[in-house]
């Protein structure tokens, strides 16, 4: 898939919204801002180390590494076409030094000793070098291959442990991972990314895309080691209006007592005479907003809280506005839970790996994001948005706004770590366990919603089971009786950094995502050489094992007639 260069470097002022090609909004709640220090290295991404797999296997692994290739697989030539000229060759072996022959007297316990030691002082040296080797993850499974380990700043260092793997820079030049980003560049992504070896390309021979939504037909090029971080059809819950008719959908077919949790919506203009008779009534309530119909206006597509108002009466909708452009009047929850009088909603994250079956891997560390003004019942606030909004991109404009400078103190300012705010539930013998629950009930009710076309679309345009995978932020409220409400969903969640609690959360989330899809290295030459072989065998008739590549859905072959078969099927000459 080509990525147009002209997106690859995009880069955005603090708090912009950013609008995905489709018109629908990217959560860039918190824009990018060029932290290098989050690199752990400082240095330059277009001078990046590249990660490269040993022509004679590099170093001596803790555990053999099966896969890797050997001096025989390569192919004969230096030039590995790939990637020419980004970073020179290196003739010089770097890997550990084999440790002597074996002597007869040593176990092989004493043996393995001696490699880790020897490995544990060559790390350190790898990691005051720089990036020079790739660790890597060996699979539970005998059949998979390990895939490339990422790690944060911010988790321990791993142990020199039977369970990691090296490869290691060595004559033969072979780079074997990169990225792309298209469009959505964050600091603590990019970091992790170049930490465990992976180097930014504009090439479309990259492992992995981190970006926005890709077209249907993008998916249909991708190779068996790419990964992707979208499915197809999920654009269903990311934009607002499309997840409430989802909702509603799903509302209609399994009943209000399943589908509880989506605060009543109209979508603007169709249910405008609809959205009028409600805002009505009103007129008979006393002012307060306790016990007033106040609906929420919001673009469908926007994020930041842009173009979001509260609205008690039809003549407080801006007509024209609505009639230009699609919008959504939400029920206001006007009850939310207050902590020290302070409205607050929580911002949870959740990585699919699989549509069918449906694999849904919850983060159990989130973000709670307060208001900046006390919450009060008078009607006549509802204008003011540090006391009913919670995005930190309207806050932080506020002279109120509490920046949270300690990670390790994740419970003071406007934004604490959903960690804090269990701590606090719990201190407090609040139901931490309902409120969980109810927010797994929620993620799996909602993605069930789009199941269908999601399944229908990888179906018929992405070849491989583990190409796709994706990244969902999602935004719910309490309300004071504990009652949960799902405000929207985003499917390109801002992974920027603007607090050191942010910083750690967000670091952590990434690795921990990527480590879960599993980035498998791959040599792009052979892998091209193979491809090439296949074609050609499937255009001649051949019936190669090669076809049968081990990621491929497994699609059933015509059975192909043996000659005896076709020339008796064919019409006898009368
Ligand atoms: P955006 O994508 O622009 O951030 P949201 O739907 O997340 O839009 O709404 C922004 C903020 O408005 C939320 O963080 C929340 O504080 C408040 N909000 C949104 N919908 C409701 C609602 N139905 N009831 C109460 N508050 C809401």
């Amino acid at each position: 898939m080509q990525v147009p260069s002209s997106a690859v470097h995009t880069t955005w002022e603090d708090g912009d919204e950013v609008s995905d090609t489709s018109g629908g909004a990217v959560d860039n709640e918190d824009a990018w801002s060029d932290d290098k220090s989050d690199d752990g290295y400082g240095t330059d991404f277009d001078e990046g180390i590249e990660a490269d797999c040993g022509e004679d296997g590099g170093r001596p692994h803790p555990r053999p590494c099966p896969w890797a290739p050997q001096g025989s697989d390569l192919p004969p030539s230096d030039d590995d076409g790939v990637n020419e000229g980004e970073d020179g060759e290196n003739d010089e072996d770097d890997g550990v030094p084999l440790p002597p022959p074996a002597q007869e007297h040593k176990s092989t316990a004493q043996l393995v000793e001696e490699i880790k030691a020897q490995l544990q002082v060559k790390y350190a040296e790898v990691e005051r070098e720089g990036q020079h080797t790739v660790r890597l993850n060996p699979s539970l499974f005998l059949s998979r291959k390990p895939t490339l380990r990422f790690w944060s700043l911010f988790e321990p260092a791993d142990d020199i442990n039977d369970d990691i793997m090296y490869i290691s820079k060595t004559s033969r030049s072979k780079r074997l991972y990169s990225y792309i980003h298209s469009g959505v560049r964050h600091t603590c992504m990019a970091g992790t990314m170049r930490r465990a070896g992976l180097k930014e390309t504009r090439k479309d021979n990259w492992n992995i895309l981190w970006g926005k939504r890709p077209t249907d037909d993008d998916y249909v090029t991708l190779n068996p080691y790419q990964k992707i971080n979208h499915f197809p059809g999920t654009w269903n819950i990311g934009r607002k209006d499309f997840l409430f008719r989802n909702l509603q959908r799903m509302r209609r077919l399994h009943g209000p007592q399943e589908y509880y949790f989506c605060p009543h919506t109209f979508l603007l203009p169709g249910d405008w005479s609809l959205l009028c008779n409600e805002l009505e009534q009103n007129k008979l309530q006393p002012a307060n907003i306790e016990q007033q119909n106040l609906y929420i206006m919001k673009p469908p597509a926007a994020s930041c809280g842009k173009g979001i108002y509260l609205v008690r009466h039809p003549e407080d909708v801006d007509r024209e506005d609505m009639e230009k452009e699609k919008s959504i009047a939400q029920r206001y929850v006007s009850n939310p839970l207050l902590i020290n009088g302070y409205k607050f909603d929580l911002r949870m994250y959740a990585a699919i790996t699989s549509f069918d079956p449906l694999r849904i891997h919850l983060f159990d560390e989130g973000l709670t994001r307060f208001a900046t003004e006390k919450y009060k019942k008078g009607a006549n606030l509802i204008t003011n948005v540090f006391m009913h909004l919670t995005n930190w991109s309207i806050n932080k404009k506020s002279s109120k706004f509490d920046k949270n400078m300690d990670a390790d103190v994740d419970d003071t300012g406007s934004k604490w770590s959903l960690g804090a705010l269990k701590r606090y539930f719990l201190a407090n013998n609040m139901p931490w366990d309902k409120v969980w629950d109810g927010i797994t009930d929620i993620l799996i009710k909602t993605l069930l919603s789009i199941e269908a076309i999601v399944c229908s679309k990888v179906a018929m345009f992405v070849k491989y089971r583990s190409t796709c995978w994706e990244l969902y932020g999602f935004d719910v409220l309490i309300d004071r009786n504990y009652g949960l409400h799902l405000l929207e969903i985003n499917i390109v969640p801002s992974l920027h950094t603007s607090s050191p609690l942010d910083k750690k959360i967000k670091n952590v989330l990434v690795s921990n995502i990527l480590n879960l899809i599993g980035v498998e290295p791959y040599d792009r030459k052979r892998y091209a050489e193979e491809e090439e072989l296949r074609k050609k065998k499937r255009l001649l008739g051949f019936n190669s094992s090669l076809a049968d590549h081990e990621g491929e859905k497994g699609r059933p072959r015509m059975a192909r007639p043996s000659s005896g078969e076709r020339s008796g099927s064919q019409p006898s000459n009368p």
